[in-house]
C-alpha cells in the first residue's frame, strides 16, 4: 500500500512540477520534482522523435524536390509535393534539433557539465540529443525543479511533430495535380492528393498508385507532359 497523504496531515503535500499534472506525489516519491508518470510519458515521447523525424524528413525531401539519394543528376526543379513551411521548420536547423538542444544546454549548466560538442546537421545531432535526454532524464525529474516546463516543451513538440506526420494538422490531404495515366486513349485526370502520414498516392479513379520518391517523381514528370501536350493542342 502506499502511504497516501490525509487531510489530517494538515500541511502541503507536494506535488508534481508539470504544469498539466500537479498531482500529489507518493511518499516514495518525495524527493522528486516530477512525478513517475510524467517521467515514464516523457521518455516515451523522446523514443519516439527520432522517428517522427526522420519521417517528417522524408516529407520534406519530396517537398524541397530533392536530388534522388545517391545519384549524379538533380531532378526536377518543381517540388514533387507543395512545401508546408511547418515541416521544413521543424526538421531544418533551428527546429526539433534546436530545441532539444535548447533542453540539453539547460540540463548541462545545472548538472555543472561543460556545453555540449557541436553535432552537426538535425539528421546527425538528434540520435546524440535524444540519448542525453533519455539517460539524464530521470535526473531532472529527481533534481531539476524547471524540469515541469520542460516535460510540458517536450509534450508539445512530440504533439506537433506526431500531428504534421499524420497529416492531422490540416484535414483534408494536399492536392498535388491531376492523374497523368492514359486509360482508354484518355488522361484520367482525377485530382490526385497527398498526406505528409503516408508516402503512397493513390488513385481513386483509375488505381494507379505511386510509391517510392522514384515513382513520385515520374509521376511529377507525366503530370508535366500532359500540361505540356494538352498545352501544344491548344495552341
Ligand atoms: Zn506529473
Ligand atoms: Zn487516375
Amino acid at each position: 500500500m502506499h502511504d497516501h497523504p490525509t487531510p489530517e496531515d494538515g500541511y502541503e503535500w507536494p506535488t508534481c512540477v508539470t504544469p498539466r499534472c500537479k498531482r500529489q506525489l507518493w511518499v516514495a516519491e518525495a524527493n522528486r520534482w516530477a512525478c513517475r508518470p510524467c517521467e515514464d510519458a516523457t521518455a516515451q515521447r523522446i523514443r519516439e522523435l527520432p522517428a517522427l523525424f526522420a519521417q517528417l524528413d522524408t516529407t520534406a525531401a519530396l517537398m524541397r524536390g530533392s536530388r534522388r539519394p545517391g545519384g549524379a543528376t538533380s531532378g526536377s526543379k518543381t517540388p514533387p509535393i507543395p512545401p508546408r513551411l511547418e515541416v521544413l521548420a521543424l526538421v531544418g536547423p533551428g527546429g526539433i534539433d534546436a530545441r532539444l538542444s535548447a533542453i540539453e544546454d539547460a540540463w548541462r549548466s545545472a548538472l555543472g557539465w561543460t556545453i555540449a560538442p557541436w553535432r552537426g546537421s538535425p539528421k546527425q545531432a538528434i540520435p546524440h540529443l535524444v540519448e542525453f535526454l533519455s539517460n539524464n532524464l530521470l535526473w531532472a525529474c529527481s533534481s531539476y525543479e524547471e524540469i515541469g516546463q520542460d516535460i510540458d516543451d517536450l509534450r508539445k513538440l512530440h504533439a506537433e511533430c506526431a500531428a504534421l506526420a499524420a497529416g492531422e494538422k490540416r484535414p483534408g490531404r494536399v492536392q498535388i495535380g491531376l492523374c497523368p495515366t492514359v486509360v482508354n486513349d484518355n488522361w484520367c485526370g482525377t485530382q490526385l492528393t497527398a498526406s505528409t502520414g503516408s508516402h503512397r498516392i493513390h488513385c481513386p479513379e483509375c488505381g494507379n498508385r505511386w510509391e517510392t520518391l522514384g515513382e513520385w517523381r515520374e509521376l511529377r514528370a507525366a503530370q508535366e507532359r500532359v500540361l505540356a501536350e494538352a498545352a501544344g493542342v491548344a495552341a
